[in-house]
C-alpha cells in the first residue's frame, strides 16, 4: 500500500500548486483526508506518512475506528449529524463541517459547554436547494446568523458546501465562487469573522482552492475508489 503515501504526496502537491496559481499561501489550505469506509490498517498508512488531519462522515463507523488509531490523529466530522449524537460526536471530533440547522448549533453549543470543549463548526449551505442534501438555505442562514454568532462554546469556523456533482470540475467553479461571495457578504453585513471555506473534493479541489477554499475534503484521490478494494477488516 505504498501507493497511499505516493497519492497523498501528489494530492498535497496539487493543493500547493493550486494555491500558488491563485496567489495564495499554500499553508492557508488544509487537506482533510476523508477516510470513510477504509479500515484502521489502511488509515494507518496516512498517519505513517505524516498526515494527521482526517475526516469521517458516519458517527457509528467513526466510533469503532477512531479508538483503534493513534491519538495524534485529528478528526473532523463531515456527515449529517443528529442532535442526539452530538455528545458522542464532540467526544471524537474537534470540528464539525456539517452544521445544518440552528437547533443543531444550539445543541452543540450546550453540550460543548457541559464538556468544557470549544469545537469549530462550519455552517453547511445548500445554496442550490437540493432536496437530498442538508444545509441552510441562504435566506435561512442570514436569518440565523445573529443567533449563531451569539453562541459561546462553539467557534464559527466558516461555511461548508457540497455542490451538485458535475462531470467537469470547471462547472463547479461558480458554486464555489458563490459560497465565497456569500461568506464575504455575511462578514460585512454582520461584522463577523467566518474565515473558513470547506469546499472541494477529489474531483474538483483545485478549482475550489482557486476560488478560496481553506480546507478541501479528499478521499478517493488518495485511497482509490470506495467499494472496490476490501475496505474493512474481515
Ligand atoms: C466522501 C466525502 C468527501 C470525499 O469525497 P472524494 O470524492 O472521495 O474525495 C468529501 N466530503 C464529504 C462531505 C464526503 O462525504
Amino acid at each position: 500500500m505504498a501507493e497511499i503515501a505516493t497519492n497523498l504526496r501528489a494530492v498535497r502537491q496539487r493543493v500547493d500548486r493550486a494555491a500558488g496559481r491563485s496567489g495564495r499561501d499554500p499553508s492557508g489550505v488544509e487537506l482533510l483526508v476523508v477516510t470513510k469506509t477504509w479500515s484502521p490498517e489502511v488509515i494507518t498508512e496516512v498517519l505513517e506518512a505524516g498526515h494527521e488531519l482526517l475526516g469521517e462522515n458516519k458517527l457509528q463507523e467513526a466510533w469503532t475506528k477512531i479508538p483503534e488509531l493513534p491519538a495524534s490523529a485529528r478528526w473532523h466530522f463531515i456527515g449529517h449529524l443528529q442532535r442526539n449524537k452530538a455528545r458522542k460526536a464532540l467526544g471524537l471530533f474537534e470540528a464539525i463541517h456539517s452544521v445544518d440547522s440552528l437547533r443543531l448549533a444550539h445543541h452543540l453549543d450546550r453540550v460543548a459547554g457541559e464538556l468544557g470543549k470549544r469545537p469549530r463548526i462550519y455552517l453547511q449551505v445548500n445554496a442550490a436547494g437540493e432536496e437530498n442534501k442538508s444545509g441552510f438555505a441562504v435566506v435561512e442562514l442570514r436569518e440565523a446568523l445573529p443567533e449563531l454568532l451569539s453562541l459561546e462554546n462553539v467557534e464559527l469556523a466558516g461555511l461548508m458546501s457540497i455542490p451538485p456533482a458535475v462531470e467537469d470540475p470547471e462547472a463547479a467553479r461558480s458554486s464555489f465562487r458563490k459560497l465565497r461571495e456569500l461568506r464575504d457578504g455575511l462578514e460585512e453585513e454582520f461584522e463577523a469573522s467566518l474565515p473558513g471555506l470547506s469546499m472541494g473534493m477529489s474531483h474538483d479541489f483545485e478549482v475550489a482552492i482557486e476560488e478560496g477554499a481553506t480546507i478541501v475534503r479528499v478521499g478517493s484521490s488518495i485511497f482509490g475508489p470506495r467499494g472496490v478494494a476490501v475496505s474493512t477488516v474481515p
